[in-house]
Formats: structure tokens, sequence, C-alpha cells
């Protein structure tokens, strides 16, 4: 009679081959999230580095003095935001704070004490990346007035609105404030902060940056229409089409999504796109089509 052969040395050998591979990927698993916390590190240096940069940037454009004002952005863990009081010139990256979305923070510097108002930000408007205050000295100036700056100027529109709203008075650092701001912040992406400055916040700190000085320019320009006369303010219907040619100005036009018009009315382009140039077709190795909806997009200019 012929023998049955033994189950039990095969199914031994099964369990010992599916623990080393439940082992491997334990061991992959592991070198994965040791080389994600390692490059999320190396990212948080570099961001920490940039919003120094961005706080120089800041009072080289004269849109801040002193260490007046703070800057912060968007990271895996909450956000980066600079220590309170410390001048911009000295500020090392290891004094940068990480704050999480709780409100708590890490380290032995003092988070900015506006840090509620930079919580608050990431919390309701999820498309923010970094955010700008400052006590710029024009919309400084204006927001001692209390007054919602109207569209004197289409530029107004950069504020995502059709004007700039200046937020009611609490004192600064407080809960109260970081309350006010949000309300004058509803579909705004900037506001005046009464009798203090301004914040912005926008998908980069280059743009939040941006956002800033182009803050400051309208209210300085506001601020002389008013020492002239009484700046005549442009129509609601006006300001609609604005804002819908701001969805895509600054783009190219193979930049543009399905349903999106050019921004401007551009004239005729004279010459042949290159792709429909002979000597493309002709000569050389063709590169791959990019992947992606915005194939061959230029990178949008911040
Ligand atoms: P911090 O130095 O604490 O950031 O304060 C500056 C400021 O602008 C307060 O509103
Ligand atoms: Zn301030």
């Amino acid at each position: 009679m012929a023998r049955r052969p033994a189950k039990a040395p095969a199914k031994k050998a099964n369990a010992k081959k599916a623990a080393a591979k439940k082992a491997a990927s334990r061991k992959g698993a592991a070198a994965k999230g040791a080389a994600r916390r390692a490059s999320g590190r190396l990212a948080d240096r570099a961001l920490r580095q940039e919003i120094i940069e961005t706080c120089l940037a800041m009072n080289a454009a004269g849109i801040n003095q002193g260490s007046s004002g703070n800057i912060s952005a968007r990271n895996a863990s909450g956000f980066l935001i600079t220590p309170s009081g410390v001048d911009y010139e000295k500020m090392t990256p290891q004094q940068i704070v990480q704050v999480d979305l709780e409100g708590g923070y890490f380290g032995e510097w003092l988070p900015s004490s506006e840090w509620r108002m930079h919580l608050d930000v990431y919390l309701g408007k999820p498309e923010a990346q970094a955010v700008v205050h400052t006590h710029a000295t024009y919309a400084t100036a204006l927001s001692c007035l209390r007054r919602e700056i109207p569209a004197f100027h289409y530029m107004i529109g950069v504020t995502g609105g059709a004007t700039l709203r200046c937020s009611e008075y609490a004192t600064f650092g407080t809960q109260a404030l970081s309350n006010t701001m949000m309300t004058a912040l509803e579909d705004r992406t900037a506001c005046l902060l009464a009798n203090h400055g301004m914040i912005c916040f926008a998908d980069t700190l280059p743009k939040s940056l941006k956002l800033a000085v182009e803050i400051e320019t309208l209210c300085r320009q506001y601020f002389i229409a008013c020492q002239a006369g009484q700046p005549v303010v442009l129509g609601d219907a006006e300001m609609t089409g604005v804002l819908a040619r701001f969805k895509t100005y600054g783009l190219q036009s193979d930049e543009l999504g399905e349903n999106d018009a050019l921004a401007v009315e551009a004239p005729v382009r004279r010459d042949a796109p290159r792709r429909a140039q002979k000597s493309d077709q002709k000569s050389g190795p063709k590169r791959a089509p990019k992947s992606g909806k915005k194939a061959g997009a230029r990178k949008r200019r911040g």
C-alpha cells in the first residue's frame, strides 16, 4: 500500500515562507516610513528657511517693519510659523515653530502671538498653504478708519471678491481677533484687521507675499485717491466680469481647462504653433507626451 505523503513538513515550510514574507513586508513598510519621515524632515528644513526668506523679503519690500507681522506655511503636521518677537534678520530655521492643527506646539520657542489666526485660516480654508500677516503702512492706516475698501480699482478682485473688508477690532493675539478675522475673510483671501494691519493667504509662500504687496499697493492708491477727491467705485456687474477673468488671468492658452476661456482678449497669433512645424515632424526623437489633464502645461508663474 502506497504511503500517504507527510503533510506536516510542507505545512511548516509554507508557514515559514509566509512569516518571512510578512517580516519582509514589515521591514519594507518601516523603511518606507523612515524614508517618508526623512524626506518630510528635509522638506520641513527647506520650508523653515523659505519662511525666513519670505519674512526678509516682506520687510525689504517695505510692507512691514521690525519684528511685527508673522508668516506661516502648512506642512504634514499642521503648520510652521515664525516665533514670537524675534527679529527676522536674526531668525534661524530651528526657531521656526511647529504647531499642530489642535493648537499644540513643539520645541523651545514660543510661536507667534497670532498663532490662532494662522490656525483658523488653515482649519477654515483648505486651499490655504501659506499665511502672511503684516503691519503695512497704508493698510494699517486704512484699518484705523475701520472701513471696507470698495472696488475703486479692478485689482480689488485679488481678494477673491469686490471689496477688501476690514474686521472689527479685537486685541492682538486673541481668539476674538481670529474670530472677527474669519468673518472678514468669508469668500476672501485677504482682509484688513481694525487698528492693526492686514492678513492674507495663498497656495504658496511667494504668492502670499505677492498678494500682501498687492493689498498694500491698493491701500496706498485708495488713500491717495481719497486725498484728491471721492473715487468712483466700479459697479457689481463690472466686478463680476473682472472676477470671472481673474480665474484664468496669468494662465497661458495651453494651461486652460476644458471650459475655461482666456482672461485676455488676445490678438491673432501669426506664427504656427511649434508642434505643427515641419522640422519637428522630420527630425529628432519625438518627446513622449506628458501625462495628466494639463499635459505640456508650463508652470504657472508665482
Ligand atoms: P509676533 O512677534 O508674536 O508674531 O507678533 C507680531 C504681531 O504682528 C502681532 O500682531
Ligand atoms: Zn500684528
